[in-house]
């Protein structure tokens, strides 16, 4: 896992900027929908979402932001035996964590408009919010994570906003919180502000550095750095056999590339040890900016397994 510098307001070409806008429109449209639904009492059931939008996104996030890789383990999606999910960061239709101690998960509680504690619905106003959507492998989204969101804090549904706190939230573009009735002060909160009153134990490739707390070491394996890390590991499930082996063959080539490099320099032009390592990294610059699959762990083979100075 890596993080990924993404923000729908800073694209720059015009097809994006219409495709967005469209997108948006749509995603709006569908959210109210829900949330009409629901203030009338109506249970939200699967057939009320609408999966297309969602998958809509997911295939445009591969192709212009995640590489054509799982946001989570970096594996790459391809074809029609991995298409890749349209992985929802927050469950949309239940909430469950694992106590400590315990081994089974529970429902998540939370309160309602009414003040009262109720199994949390899911955060189904985040249904179609693109920060809550991740393109992921099946095995990220489905073999552990489910509707697993550990928290740090209480699980948020309807929360009561003081007029300086909703006009803090509002200035962020597509963070707006949605009141839950006309004329109440109750709202459903966007992602940045839940993340501020959860503190989510996941992490996610747009708001964390996972090289804070995930390393990758000999053999493909990961460790956890933080209790984040920790979480993660277990959920997402990165420590896979499979998945290592997969790392380690990417660790593999990583070192290959940036040792032929260095190795080419010393022999062949002339170089002093520092100018061959700066020429080895040169053949990592596919690592460095995320394309290549399991960069993550290919990098951090090459810096504290193989110790090779970081450029
Ligand atoms: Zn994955």
């Amino acid at each position: 896992m890596r993080h990924v510098d993404f923000d729908p307001d800073q694209l720059s070409e015009k097809a994006d900027q219409d495709w967005w806008r469209q997108w948006l429109s749509e995603a709006e449209a569908a959210t109210a929908a829900l949330i009409l639904k629901w203030r009338a009492s109506e249970p939200i059931s699967a057939d009320d979402f609408q999966s297309a939008l969602w998958k809509a996104l997911k295939v445009w996030l591969m192709e212009h932001v995640f590489h054509g890789k799982c946001a989570y383990c970096e594996i790459h999606l391809t074809g029609a035996r991995q298409p890749g999910d349209a992985e929802h960061y927050r469950p949309k239709g239940e909430v469950r964590f694992v106590p400590d101690g315990r081994r089974r998960s529970i429902r998540a509680s939370a309160y309602d408009e009414k003040g009262n504690s109720v199994d949390h619905p899911g955060y189904f106003w985040l249904a179609y919010h693109w920060r809550n959507l991740l393109p992921t492998c099946t095995m990220c989204n489905r073999a552990v994570k489910r509707n697993l969101f550990p928290t740090e804090d209480r699980h948020v549904f309807v929360i009561e906003l003081t007029d300086d706190r909703l006009g803090e939230l509002s200035e962020e573009p597509n963070e707006t919180p949605i009141p839950f009735e006309a004329g109440s002060n109750g709202y459903l909160l966007p992602p940045m502000a839940l993340d501020q009153h959860e503190a989510p134990q996941l992490l996610h490739p747009y708001r964390d550095d996972p090289s804070k707390h995930l390393r990758f070491g000999e053999g493909g394996v990961v460790v956890e750095l933080s209790p984040q890390g920790e979480s993660s590991i277990r959920v997402y499930k990165l420590d896979d056999n499979d998945l290592a082996r997969e790392r380690q063959k990417a660790q593999q080539r990583a070192w290959w590339q940036y040792q032929a490099a260095f190795q080419h320099a010393e022999a062949n032009l002339n170089m002093t040890q520092d100018e061959c390592h700066a020429f080895g990294w040169t053949f990592l610059t596919d690592w460095k900016d995320g394309r290549e699959p399991f960069s993550a762990a290919g990098l951090d083979y090459v810096v504290y397994v193989k110790k090779a100075p970081e450029l």
